[in-house]
């Protein structure tokens, strides 16, 4: 019998029920002897025509003995029925007695129907609340699950195992060059399967593709399918977690289950972080959904055949959380790491979101790239998109320069923001921002001014853009000291232009002070310390926030470290004083410009400080 027939046959069932419930009593009602009332009852036991009563609770039954008018002496007997008073009737027991009637107390009887009912009733209440529920989890649910029945939910029906044949090639993914070529062999194994199983070699199972948020993994996997021209099956490792245990290790199964079917294929698992964090370390006894989740997919995984060219990948931007159990071989053990794109791949990344775009003629992606450092491929994506809309918006044919460096600052530090200020914070603000400019100016290995603006953006007043020709990927002590120079610059400047401080340093203060710690405490970079490793907390690879470690080091030390910290900190602010003394006046004509303009690009602040550039950066020497 196939499912739809029982289902049929279950309806069937269940309306005969309610058929029987409902209609049952009447039936039997049909058959039940004459109701007749209590004051005619009184008159046949008066006359001496009742033989029998049968209480039960508030009814009785009366079998009657009655005289058959053929003749005196036959009699027949018949039933009826009666409803008693509510009030109890005084003369009814001793009536009875007197008339000799035989009496049976029997207990009440309720109709079939209405005890049925009294003993469903917290049933038919429990199955109602759990509809409700199930009904508005589902509609919460992504990718249309909400449209499944209840049933097919909780067996992780195939129906929701999504897959396709992607028209994505690596073309489509820009830069990731190491991790490409790291995935591209496994076309091999999917499309040459049968020359694996002639040696006997064994095809890579998992493979672990890591690095953080948007930089191309589950662009990475689905072209790796398509390129292979075989399915791909996508989900998020938290679609599995749901509220019953065992639901999400049954959607594995099935998942599982249909992409064996449909081998050669690949089966990609993004955010395996989710299910696959280190089992037993939840407080209160762990997560039971999640480890049966995890078990099933180490289990399903180990039960691959050889000949099977089912290729697992999972995503994941926190590998450092992951159970042991998901990394060992014949699980997930190779592994790609995924970079954020240094600025030749963020112009590959450009160009790629940018074919289908008209550019105008003044568009140099390289400045674009340039300008981005730390944007992931979803970042540069989206720079494109919010570029192209401002176009739109504006009515332009094409996308321009300015399109794309307006949508570049707001993803880096927000929209602009109308704020009132009063004009000499607004003189203060030029001054400040005038200060970094300068200074980056005219210290040698400071990184190339970009622009200085004005304008309030987000959470910042001003901001002055310094922008790295080369990607670096080491940091000498020359380059880090001038950078914190540049960072004390504005404050310092305020302090000889205007005589006083402000809390506009807020954030070069904590900025810089976090520089110092580390050139101090992990780099060796100052007389204190030495070259000793004193960090108070580790860089997340591709989470990009500090992880608080344990501190390793005495008291002495840690106050050797603020005082190696200190140290390069003033020392930063002397050599920002020096050249804003020397550049004073160059200094206050950027100022007069600024306060003008409001935003001033290079050649502006060229302009403006290039006389003083020459006899500057002599000064520097002579400081450093
Ligand atoms: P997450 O960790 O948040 O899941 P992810 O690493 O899986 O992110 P994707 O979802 O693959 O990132 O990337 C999002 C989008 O960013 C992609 O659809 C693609 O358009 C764009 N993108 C990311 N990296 C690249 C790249 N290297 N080349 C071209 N486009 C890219």
């Amino acid at each position: 019998m196939n499912s739809d027939s029982l289902k049929y046959l279950l309806w069937i069932a269940a309306v005969a029920a309610l058929i029987w419930l409902f209609y049952g009593e009447q039936i039997d009602n049909a058959q039940a002897p004459v109701s007749i009332p209590y004051s005619e009852f009184k008159r046949l036991l008066a006359g001496g025509e009742v033989a029998k009563v049968e209480l039960r609770g508030h009814r009785a039954d009366i079998v009657l003995n009655r005289a058959v008018a053929a003749g005196p002496k036959k009699r027949s007997t018949e039933r009826v029925t009666t409803i008693l008073p509510p009030m109890d009737d005084p003369d009814l027991l001793p009536g009875l007695e007197r008339a000799g009637v035989e009496l049976q107390n029997l207990p009440s009887e309720e109709g079939r129907g209405t005890v049925l009912f009294y003993s469903l009733l917290p049933w038919l209440i429990f199955i109602g609340i759990y509809w409700f529920i199930w009904k508005r989890i589902q509609s919460k649910l992504p990718g249309g699950m909400g449209s499944r029945g209840a049933g097919d939910f909780l067996s992780g029906s195939a129906k929701e195992v999504r897959h396709e044949v992607p028209n994505v090639t690596f073309d489509d993914v820009a830069g990731q060059d190491n991790a490409k070529r790291e995935v591209a062999e496994l076309i091999n194994f999917l499309t040459n399967r049968e020359r694996y199983d002639r040696i006997g070699a064994e095809t890579p199972r998992g493979i672990l593709l890591m690095g953080p948020p948007g930089t191309g993994k589950t662009l990475l996997a689905k072209a790796l399918a398509g390129e292979a021209k075989v399915p791909f099956f996508n989900i998020s490792a938290s679609e599995f977690i749901e509220l019953y245990v065992g639901v999400g290790a049954s959607r594995v199964r099935t998942m599982f289950a249909e992409a064996r079917k449909r081998a050669p294929c690949i089966i990609f698992i993004d955010e395996i972080d989710s299910v696959g964090r280190t089992r037993g370390t939840g407080l209160g006894g762990g997560h039971d959904e999640r480890e049966q989740t995890l078990n099933q997919i180490l289990a399903e995984m180990d039960g691959f055949e050889g000949h099977e060219a089912v290729i697992v990948l999972a995503a994941t931007n926190r590998p450092d959380v992951l159970d042991p159990a998901l990394l060992r071989p014949g699980r997930f053990d190779r592994h790609v790491t995924l970079e954020l794109p240094d600025k030749r791949a963020r112009e590959a990344i450009l160009k790629v979101h940018t074919r289908h775009l008209p550019l105008a003629e003044d568009t140099d992606l390289s400045i674009v790239a340039a300008g981005t450092p730390g944007f992931s491929g979803a970042d540069i994506k989206n720079l494109c998109n919010e570029a192209a809309i401002m176009a739109v918006r504006e009515g332009s044919e094409a996308v321009c320069m300015r399109h794309l460096d307006e949508m570049r600052d707001k993803v880096m530090m927000g929209s602009v923001r109308t704020l009132a200020i009063q004009p000499d914070e607004r003189h203060r603000l030029a001054v400040h921002e005038s200060g970094h400019t300068a200074v980056a100016f005219f210290l040698p290995n400071a990184d190339p001014l970009y622009k200085v603006t004005i304008i309030p953006r987000g959470r910042a007043l001003g901001v002055t853009q310094t922008l790295p020709e080369e990607e670096r990927h080491t940091l000498c002590e020359e380059y880090l000291k001038d950078r914190l120079a540049v960072m004390m610059g504005g404050r310092t400047t305020e302090r000889v232009l205007l005589g006083s401080v402000s809390s506009g340093a807020d954030d070069d203060i904590k900025q810089a002070s976090a520089l110092a710690r580390a050139m101090v405490g992990r780099w060796g970079m100052s007389e204190e310390i030495g070259p000793m490793d004193v960090r108070e907390s580790e860089a997340h690879p591709f989470l990009g926030r500090e992880i608080a470690q344990p501190r390793l080091f005495s008291e002495a030390t840690a106050s050797q470290l603020d005082k190696g910290v200190r140290s390069l900190l003033t020392e930063a602010e002397q050599r920002a004083e020096t050249i804003v003394v020397k550049h004073r006046p160059k200094i206050e004509q950027l100022i007069a410009e600024l306060e003008v303009q409001e935003t001033l690009d290079r050649s502006q602040i060229e302009a403006c400080l290039m006389a003083a550039e020459h006899v500057g950066k002599e000064t520097e020497q002579k400081v450093s």
